[in-house]
């Protein structure tokens, strides 16, 4: 037993090691991820129940370390967010989601794109100015993009809401993603400057054949409607989850029961045969 105990213990700190310098090594390539060409975008398409069209995409990062092979950016993102290592490349995301939008609007596809934005991205005050660098290189205005920004970072910052404020009245949508998951209070609604919510895929979960669990996601549809927000649901990957969503009047829709987030060439692809079925 004693054996086994110092042999477990031994392991123990043996993977905690392992864990502690992956952390060091992935802090320490993400530095250069940009200047090596690592990064790359993924678009998911998001419906609208209204028009039963696509109109929307959301830009999701895709790193591939040297030494790890492809990281999860669940993973990356905060280790990216605490060594700083988030602002050149969230400033990298706007400039390549924009040069995305323009190729597609060459390919007579018309899309906006939802942007993911750091609370690091938000509290830096040159922020405005490399949206408006990034739309203004591909002739785009700022109807194309919609600023997420999570619910945590709300909390930390008086600046923040003067910072969302100011984005606003650029013309940027804001969205409020993985609600119902961070410290929200449902007053916040209220008071934060914000046009859509996205209901986190834990809630849209809770839908299943059979035992539905829909008392929430009714209840934050109907605040939002209520408030005058929009209500775009997360993480619909079955029929019955996307037949119910669009009867309790969800406005949007994303998840893989329409499509997975895919490469810029597969989502031209996907839009090509999506506007011919
Ligand atoms: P998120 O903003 O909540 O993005 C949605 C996540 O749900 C994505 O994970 C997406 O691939 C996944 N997803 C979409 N549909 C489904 C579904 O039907 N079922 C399931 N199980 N999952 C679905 P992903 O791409 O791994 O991104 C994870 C998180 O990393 C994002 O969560 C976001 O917080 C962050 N992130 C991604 N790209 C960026 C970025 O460019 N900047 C920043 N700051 N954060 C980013
Ligand atoms: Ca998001
Ligand atoms: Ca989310
Ligand atoms: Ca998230």
């Amino acid at each position: 037993v004693k054996e086994n105990g110092r042999n477990n213990i031994f392991r123990y700190s043996e993977r905690l090691e392992e864990a502690f310098s992956r952390k060091k090594v992935i802090g320490r390539q993400l530095r250069s991820a940009v200047d090596n060409g690592e990064l790359e975008m993924h678009y998911q398409p998001i419906l609208s129940a209204s028009k039963l069209d696509i109109v929307k995409v959301e830009a999701l990062l895709r790193w591939k370390s040297p030494t790890f092979g492809p990281v999860s950016p669940a993973e990356f993102i905060p280790l990216a967010e605490a060594g700083g290592s988030i602002l050149g490349i969230g400033n990298w995301v706007l400039r390549k989601v924009c040069a995305d939008l323009r190729s597609f609007k060459d390919q007579g596809i018309r899309l906006k794109a939802a942007v993911n934005i750091s609370g690091l991205q938000l509290m830096q005050p040159g922020l405005p100015g490399q949206l408006s660098e990034a739309l203004g290189d591909n002739g785009l205005t700022a109807d194309s993009l919609e600023l997420e920004i999570t619910e945590t970072m709300l909390m930390s910052d008086e600046s923040i809401i003067t910072s969302l404020a100011d984005l606003r009245s650029m013309g940027f949508c804001i969205s409020l993603d993985d609600f119902g998951t961070g410290f929200s209070s449902l007053s916040y609604l209220r008071t934060f400057p914000v046009d859509l919510i996205k209901i986190d895929r834990s809630f849209v979960a809770g839908i299943q054949p059979g035992a539905s669990d829909d008392t929430l996601v009714r209840a934050i549809i109907e605040l939002s409607h209520n408030l005058g927000l929009r209500v775009v649901s997360e993480g619909v990957e079955l029929k019955e989850q996307f037949d119910l969503l669009c009867n309790l009047g969800s406005d949007e829709l994303q998840g893989y029961f329409i499509s997975r987030p895919l490469p810029a060439p597969s989502l031209v692809d996907f839009m090509m045969s999506y506007a011919s079925a």
